[in-house]
């Protein structure tokens, strides 16, 4: 048996990037607008990275990392998430506050593959390190539905919520450990060991009874400290004067340790609630944690393939470029040579095509032209050649016309639309 594909790794085959990049460059274009930079790290991290910013009592450091010893022995690991990097890279870069950075590309989780949650996922980020308003938190969530609207995902919701900080949270935590005493056989027994480590994460369990267990319990939001509460209330006020469709979700507290004070989702509504399609929050002490300055920062992360799904799901397909793809096939070795140099010419003037030099007969080309999806076929043939004229066919109407040789670069520009 050859080697398959790894269990959950992803293959992004050219019919499906074409949706992938439109995705990708909308997001790029829409970033820019809020003076965001590119910023990229290795995939490979010293998996201490990961316990100290992500954290070890989170599930996607704790169970579903890929970690391993290379040849020095060395503890690595593939980034499960992309903030840690980013935040290592802005530290020993020495880059000055504040600053807007944006990333994209593959993060890693061993979890069993779902529909939209692979092993290897891919992720677009946004971090703003030194911004310290609640504008900020805001503005993250604008940008977001301004790249949505952007590639029409029109069915999305924004859920938020405030978790607090290290002053206030210690004191939600008594409350909600009281009101868990007596109880900690009704909860699963993976937030029966969270109740001991990071009680907080028992909201995140998707685990029915847990859930019908936190329906009843204190919130972390009814807890906040005066500065959170100011923090959270301008937040919202922003949220509340713009058109943005969102929800406060008091369960929402986000798998990460180091989330301070606001935390939210987005979700698709095609795809369902309990499926966000990214989130993120703001995460005040993180780099202060990792040796940099203390600087507040915030975040989030959108996953690719979900809103890759979540498109498809809409079936909005049509607002994509229409197919437009070129072939130019020929009956002999001379029309070749013209056919090649007809290729150059397009070429000059910005309009793909393809030329497949493997001489076949015409009707051979021509089903591999409907084979490929192409849309326009130019025919060098013989007998046109003496005629100074291409055939120009339309694959989908089979309609089929001449055209004189000085004339077929407008004809083209004009169908092809460059
Ligand atoms: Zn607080
Ligand atoms: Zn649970």
């Amino acid at each position: 048996m050859f080697p398959k594909r790894l269990k959950g790794m992803l293959d992004i085959l050219p019919r499906e990037s074409e949706l992938i990049n439109f995705i990708i460059t909308n997001f790029e274009k829409i970033v820019k607008l809020y003076g965001f930079s590119l910023i990229r790290t290795p995939i490979l991290e010293h998996a201490e990275l990961f316990y100290r910013s992500t954290g070890l009592t989170s599930d996607i450091v704790n169970k579903e990392m890929y970690t391993f010893y290379d040849k020095k022995e060395r503890l690595l690991a593939l980034r499960p998430e992309g903030t840690p990097g980013v935040i290592r890279a802005i530290i020993e870069g020495q880059l000055s506050l504040p600053q807007r950075v944006y990333y994209l590309g593959p993060m890693f989780r061993y979890e069993r593959p779902q529909k939209g949650r692979l092993r290897e996922h891919y992720q677009l980020g946004l971090e703003i390190v030194g911004e310290k308003s609640p504008y900020s938190d805001f503005e993250l969530i604008k940008i977001g539905n301004h790249f949505f609207s952007e590639i029409n995902l029109t069915d999305t919701l924004t859920l938020v919520n405030s978790i607090g900080c290290e002053k206030c949270r210690p004191k939600f935590r008594e409350v909600f450990l009281t009101y868990l005493k007596d109880k900690e056989n009704l909860l699963c027994l993976d937030c029966q060991e969270r109740k001991e480590k990071n009680p907080l994460r028992i909201f995140d369990c998707k685990q029915e009874k847990c859930q019908r267990m936190i329906k009843e319990s204190p919130k972390v939001k009814d807890f906040l400290c005066a500065d959170c509460q100011n923090h959270f209330n301008k937040f919202l006020s922003y949220l509340e004067n713009s058109n943005i469709k969102y929800k406060i979700d008091e369960n929402l507290v986000r798998g990460l340790d180091y989330y301070t004070k606001t935390t939210f989702e987005f979700i698709s509504e095609s795809l369902g609630e309990k499926i966000s399609i990214g989130g993120g929050g703001r995460y005040d002490n993180l780099m202060k944690e990792l040796g940099g300055r203390d600087a507040p920062c915030v975040g989030f992360a959108l996953g690719l393939e979900r809103i890759y799904y979540a498109l498809r799901e809409n079936k909005n397909l049509n607002y994509l470029k229409e197919n437009r793809k070129l072939m130019i096939i020929y009956d002999c070795e001379e029309s070749f040579s013209e056919a090649e140099n007809l290729a150059d010419l397009l070429r000059k003037e910005n309009i793909p095509c393809y030329l497949n030099p493997d001489l076949e007969n015409l009707k051979r080309q021509l089903k591999i032209a409907d084979k490929l999806d192409i849309k326009y076929v130019i025919i060098v043939g013989e007998k046109e050649r003496e005629k100074g004229v291409y055939l120009l066919r339309d694959m989908i109407s089979g309609e089929q016309i001449e055209i004189k040789k000085d004339e077929i670069i407008n004809k083209l520009k004009k169908i092809t639309n460059v």
